[in-house]
């Protein structure tokens, strides 16, 4: 079947082609451009691919974009001459899946003119619906879970012969250990590397558990040998994944973790092995939870002078009693105190959050609470979430009592009070010089470069694309602040 014209990709979740168009200019990918190129392949082995939700979702499409390169499939940024269509989805909140369906809803059409179109949902909306998805869509001829997406290239396949096919297995069996060839990421400087899949915390709101399954952690030399092979690749920061990436050690050889005594490694084992590695110059993880937030691993943070001095860790709420609905298993005190720690030992500490407004039964008074603790603690950066019920929770049995229309106006209290804090903050950092990683051209201002501090913060400061500063490391004078961004100017050479 001769393709459609292939049209300029606008959407900026489509994987491969848009970044292909970025890659163009960058001589680190350009020699690989041609795996990504969709006009030398047949129509059945071009694929259309978009991502939706968190980091390990965008890490998983990654390690789902490798396995169909190396089976001969190609990349392309227009839906409409792809033969393969695929989502990977998020679960956590109604809206984001609702978004998805939506999309997958809409391709009815296009499948019943191209029968042989394969259009697949993968990942956490696929664990969590299931083969419910077939009937609801029956335009969709793969679900596939998080744990056998490897898979994708035989799933292709099968669905092209018998229709439908369904890969959900997850379990620590087929829990897959997954190893990166290369960096396929949208920056040639900084690439995700998963420490461990799954979760194992049973916060009531979260539908992560039942879409990821049991925590396994990865070998240590397994993620040190991942990331060498990423910096000989021209990689120089390296953000560490895990949903809960803090407690670290579980099931590291694949066995229960009933049937291992104790906590033999932890985060802070990682660190010191990539704190090594020459060339690598930043390292980051994400997300931690309060729980584990170990001494060791304060110190590790402390001492290791590639470790970034930034922290994200969700509080949720500011009142007890709603994290003990939520089962996030800590007080506000043990925050407090946890903090605390981190800014008496680590230099230029840094901290965000995630906040959940409007959870089940949350009174005026508790979301004070949740202000009060704002307030004190000054989180540099907050995502801020409405409760949104998700089916097969625990929370799920709650009534969802707080109107939608409460649930919005605190959301918007609390994203204002975000801002002014991060504002105040912000403005702190003018006149200190910080050290920023170049990420590319600024999309306001092409007379710009963009980049992160090791704070995480966006900074702006003058150059071009073309002098060859993607990838360096320059210490930017701060001159200007905004809520989000910090304005600044170059404080001397590069490396
Ligand atoms: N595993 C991490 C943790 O527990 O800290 C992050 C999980 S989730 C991908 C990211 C954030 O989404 C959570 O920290 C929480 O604030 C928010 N979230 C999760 N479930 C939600 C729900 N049902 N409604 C609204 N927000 C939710």
């Amino acid at each position: 079947m001769r393709p459609l014209p292939v049209v300029e990709p606008r959407n900026p979740r489509a994987f491969g082609a848009a970044r292909l168009l970025e890659a163009d200019n960058r001589p680190q990918l350009s020699a690989e451009s041609s795996l990504l190129d969709p006009g030398e392949v047949p129509w059945e082995k071009r694929v259309y691919f978009e991502v939706f939700g968190c980091q390990m979702n965008k890490l998983d499409a990654e390690l789902m974009l490798d396995v169909l390169l190396e089976s001969g499939y190609r990349i392309t940024g227009d839906v409409r001459s792809a033969g393969v269509i695929l989502y990977n989805t998020c679960a956590v909140r109604e809206q984001a899946e609702n978004r998805v369906f939506s999309k997958v809803g809409a391709l009815k059409a296009l499948k019943r003119k191209r029968p042989d179109l394969v259009i697949g949902v993968l990942g956490c909306s696929a664990q969590n619906h299931r083969e419910s998805i077939f009937k609801r869509y029956p335009q969709v001829g793969i679900v596939c879970g998080t744990g056998e997406f490897l898979r994708l290239p035989e799933l292709i396949q099968l669905a092209r012969k018998k229709g439908q096919v369904a890969a959900l297995k997850l379990d620590l069996e087929t829990t897959p250990r997954f190893t990166r060839t290369k960096n396929l990421g949208p920056s040639p400087s900084q690439a995700f590397v998963s420490v461990m899949r799954g979760c194992d915390q049973a916060c009531t709101f979260c539908v992560v558990p039942r879409t990821r399954g049991k925590e396994v952690s990865r070998p240590v030399r397994e993620i040190v040998d991942e990331a060498r092979a990423l910096v000989d690749g021209g990689v120089r920061e390296i953000t560490l994944l895990g949903q809960t990436v803090n407690s670290y050690g579980k099931r590291v050889d694949g066995t229960d973790f009933r049937r291992t005594v104790g906590r033999a490694i932890g985060l802070h084992h990682v660190l010191y092995e990539l704190n090594k590695i020459a060339g690598l110059e930043r390292i980051r993880f994400i997300t931690s939870h309060p729980r584990f937030m170990f001494p060791e691993l304060i110190d590790a943070m402390a001492g290791l002078e590639k470790v970034c001095e930034y922290l994200h860790l969700p509080v949720q709420s500011g009142a007890d009693s709603v994290l003990k609905r939520m089962l996030r298993t800590y007080t506000i005190d043990h925050y407090r105190s946890v903090v605390a720690s981190c800014r008496e030992k680590i230099r230029g500490f840094a901290l965000a959050t995630d906040i959940i407004v409007g959870f089940c039964g949350e009174t005026e008074a508790e979301f004070q609470e949740t202000l009060r603790i704002m307030e004190e603690i000054r989180f540099q950066g907050a995502f801020v979430f409405r409760y949104s019920e998700r089916k097969g929770t625990r929370a799920a049995e709650f009534p969802d009592d707080v109107p939608d229309e409460v649930k919005h106006e605190r959301n918007q209290i609390v994203l204002k009070l975000t801002q002014r804090i991060s504002s105040e903050l912000n403005r702190e950092r003018v006149g200190r010089v910080e050290e920023v990683l170049v990420e590319g051209p600024s999309k306001l201002d092409r007379a710009r470069l963009t980049g992160r501090s090791r704070a995480n913060q966006i900074v702006v400061f003058p150059g071009k694309v073309g002098e060859g500063l993607s990838g360096k490391l320059f210490p930017v004078k701060i001159v200007e602040s905004t809520p989000l961004v910090l304005v600044g100017e170059r404080a001397g050479e590069g490396r």
